[in-house]
């Protein structure tokens, strides 16, 4: 079925791998539906005095293979059928690259921006107070997803905290490193994204410095992609952010973006010779070899997935292609790796960070980069080996390896009662 609701994407997803795989209905049935869903409305006072009430979910899709594992957004745009197929998407992610954890995701309806650093730090504890029952380092662990960041998960640990009496690290990963966060975890799904390109160069035989990238988001995932592939020698020939897009036909010179942007300025105030500017949307169909899609769900669809030029597609963001455009993708035989695989370097480093929290033992940025490359590799020519053995696509191959391991869980566990 064609839609751009991704709760749907994600069940049609979700039928197809277990039909190839031969499933029958009861051993996956129950994936359909979330575990638990909590929505809350959060109560604010602003800095004016006035009260402001925000919408907020915190959705457990699935806890068979571990405690829950998920980020928490802030966007103006969130609802509960996105939040839901966002937490599915955390059970496949986690399964695919074979970490102990479940999947969850929560999501507050705000948009940030119209917040002060007080008004926002009080909506996060509040919103930490209300999902309390839900979450904790043997259940449910939140992280930073879109609009999110350390600080905040500062904010989350401390109330989490306070609540208990005493400090519980654990509870939450993406946090700054003097309160237990992990070296490396706030580039990690950047980084991730530059280990699966890496591996798909070498999987197909192509030389990196002849390769054009485009990537579509400039925040926490696009940023760190485009200055990692930028360090190893990739040309990075257009990015936008919801300002806009620039690009460079020689390629763009990153760290000086980035320096540009760390200041405060947009995009689209960026100048510098050689370098045009488009309008943002337009960076999906910009020339280049390899489209980085790292902002939001469905932005590639049947309008514009005919025209995209790139000839491998690696999804930084969760949910950025709809099913319509993954079929169009699949039969121009685009490589397309999808999101469970391509971004989990994120949640990987978040299981670091947690494994580093319950042992009270922190590791060198060495061994965090070490082993989530090990892990990531790993994944990505077992997904290949599933998609060549049933002759199918990536995102297939990806479901299917993580829905092995669910459908295996369940049969050890059984259904309860
Ligand atoms: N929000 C990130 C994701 O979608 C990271 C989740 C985590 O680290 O738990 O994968």
């Amino acid at each position: 079925m064609a839609t751009s609701n991704p709760y749907d994407n994600m069940l049609s997803y979700l039928e197809q791998a277990a039909q190839i795989l031969g499933l029958e209905a009861n051993d996956y049935e129950a994936l359909k539906y979330p575990e638990r869903i909590l929505q809350v409305s959060i109560p604010i006072e602003m800095d004016d005095g006035g009260i402001k009430v925000f919408e907020g979910y915190r959705v457990q899709h699935s806890s068979l293979r571990g405690p829950c594992k998920g980020g928490i957004r802030f966007h103006q745009d969130v609802d509960l059928d996105e939040v839901k197929a966002l937490a599915a998407w955390m059970s496949f992610k986690c399964a695919v690259v074979n970490i102990p954890y479940g999947g969850a995701k929560g999501g507050v309806k705000v948009d940030p921006r119209d917040l002060s650093k007080k008004e926002l730090m009080r909506l996060t504890r509040r919103y930490t107070a209300s999902i309390l029952p839900l979450i904790g380092p043997e259940r449910d662990i939140p992280a930073p997803d879109v609009n999110t960041n350390p600080e905040i998960m500062g904010w989350i640990m401390d109330t989490y905290s306070m609540m208990k009496g005493y400090a519980v690290p654990g509870v939450v990963t993406g946090k700054p490193i003097d309160i237990g966060g992990s070296l490396g975890r706030s580039e990690a799904t950047g980084r991730g994204v530059l280990i699966v390109t890496q591996e798909t160069v070498r999987h197909l035989g192509l030389n990196p410095q002849s390769l054009r990238v485009a990537i579509q988001g400039m925040g926490n995932v696009g940023g760190a992609a485009a200055r990692l592939l930028f360090d190893t020698g990739f040309t990075i020939v257009a990015v936008s952010d919801i300002s806009g897009g620039i690009r460079s036909e020689n390629g763009l010179d990153i760290p000086a973006i980035q320096k540009h942007l760390a200041g405060g300025s947009t995009l689209c105030e960026f100048s510098s010779p050689g370098v045009s500017h488009f309008c943002g949307g337009d960076i999906l169909t910009a020339d280049c070899d390899i489209l980085i899609p790292a902002a939001l769900e469905n932005q590639l669809s049947a309008a514009n997935a005919a025209d995209v030029k790139a000839r491998i597609i690696i999804e930084g963001a969760n949910g950025p292609t709809d099913v319509e455009a993954d079929e169009i993708f699949r039969s121009r035989g685009i490589f397309l790796v999808p999101d469970i695989l391509a971004n989990a370097g994120g949640v990987v480093v978040s299981y670091f960070e947690w494994v580093q929290n319950l042992e009270s033992f922190m590791w060198d940025l060495d061994q965090v980069n070490k082993t989530l490359e090990k892990i990531m590799i790993r994944a990505f020519r077992e997904v290949v080996g599933i998609s060549e053995a049933y002759q199918t696509s990536l995102r297939m191959g990806a479901y299917m390896s993580a829905l092995k391991r669910l459908v295996a869980a369940k049969n050890i566990r059984g259904i309860f009662p």
